[in-house]
């Protein structure tokens, strides 16, 4: 992730939506692919405060109405009073927000996402909305457990909790994993080395490019570097998995406990791994004063590798320093390198023909 730069000299961050130094509104500017101070027109009408851009804005509806997006619309563009954005279109289901906190828990999933979407168009990417033709369409839904108000004792029955996954390009995620507690909690249950909302989505994304890439051409190959995913079901893999754990040495093989539950969640795991390694590389590279969307598109993957075990040292010395979980936790074995390229070689090729390299058009500071 890149950081921007107000025409007050402060730096920006890519969730910020005002200043701290001049107290302007920023917000997402499609002009120029930048966060940007906005020069306030009245009527919620802004322009880009670059003076070479200058795009004629409209906040979109969720940041104007609910402060859960920071992002801008062409104003030639708005066809609604609540026209949304490229990024909150892809939300369908919002949480309950008569429900105290569900706004902040929605700001939450929001951020993560967008994040999400900025990584999958800095490695070029294909994915799309219904409303824009694209097969399987990205969908998402943040939904709560329904808890009946007079029937507090009762146990959650089928239908009313919400299971966090991936089914035909639709990812849920329930919405108490947005509360620190509950998610930290989960993942000591669950003996994870880390749990967040962006790994979430890196996660559930890997099941929509399985989905959406991994066709007849590569089925073969697919099945020879995560196994079979027809045999056995993934039903009985599951129950096993709860069941018995990993194996004791998962970690020759698979990035995480998890991922040995099934070639699809291996794949998912390591799609996950993947992403993490591109946006920290990206993030790098930008503060290194390259540009992070080439780097992503154009660097070896042996050269990606190299750089982010050497990255991963320091991260990990530096989190130890303070005490804090392992910054990169999976080690990466020649078995686990074998996956990742795979991964690497169908993002690839699945790279979109049309080089648009959108956040590299602009200098920073
Ligand atoms: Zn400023
Ligand atoms: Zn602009
Ligand atoms: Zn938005
Ligand atoms: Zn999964």
């Amino acid at each position: 992730m890149k950081t921007y730069t107000c025409g007050c000299g402060n730096t920006l961050f890519f969730e910020n939506s005002y200043c701290v130094q001049c107290q302007r509104p920023v917000g997402w500017c499609p002009g120029c692919d930048r966060v940007t101070a906005l020069l306030d027109l009245g009527n919620n009408n802004y322009q880009c405060a670059h003076s070479d851009c200058q795009t004629r804005l409209t906040k979109c509806h969720n940041y104007q109405v609910h402060q859960v997006c920071n992002r801008c619309i062409r104003s030639t563009e708005i066809n609604s009073s609540q026209a949304l954005c490229d990024y909150c279109q892809y939300t369908e289901i919002i949480p309950d927000l008569s429900v105290p906190g569900n706004r902040q828990r929605w700001y939450e999933l929001e951020v993560a996402k967008q994040r999400l979407l900025y990584t999958l168009e800095a490695l070029q990417l294909p994915f799309g909305t219904a409303t824009a033709g694209f097969d399987p369409p990205l969908s998402f839904d943040f939904k709560g457990d329904i808890i009946l108000k007079d029937a507090l004792w009762r146990t959650l029955g089928k239908g009313q909790r919400v299971f966090t996954g991936h089914a035909d390009g639709k990812i849920t995620i329930n919405i108490c994993e947005a509360d620190d507690e509950v998610r930290e909690q989960l993942r000591v249950d669950f003996n994870e080395a880390q749990r967040t909302l962006v790994g979430h989505f890196h996660h559930e994304i890997g099941h929509y490019y399985w989905q959406l890439l991994v066709t007849e051409d590569w089925l073969d190959q697919f099945k020879h570097v995560f196994g079979n995913h027809e045999n056995p079901p993934y039903g009985d893999t599951l129950d096993h998995y709860y069941e018995s754990g990993p194996p004791e040495n998962w970690q020759q093989y698979y990035v995480s406990p998890y991922a040995t539950m099934h070639p699809w969640e291996d794949f998912a795991e390591t799609f996950a791994t993947y992403l993490d390694m591109a946006s920290v590389l990206h993030t790098a590279a930008h503060h290194q004063g390259s540009k992070g969307t080439l780097y992503l598109q154009t660097t070896p993957f042996d050269d990606m590798i190299a750089a982010y075990r050497q990255l991963g040292i320091l991260l990990n010395e530096l989190n130890r320093t303070l005490g804090l979980i392992d910054f990169i936790p999976e080690i990466f074995t020649p078995a686990v390198i074998k996956k990742l390229r795979f991964i690497h070689d169908l993002v690839r090729s699945a790279q979109k023909t049309v080089i648009r390299n959108f956040s590299d058009c602009w200098s920073t500071a």
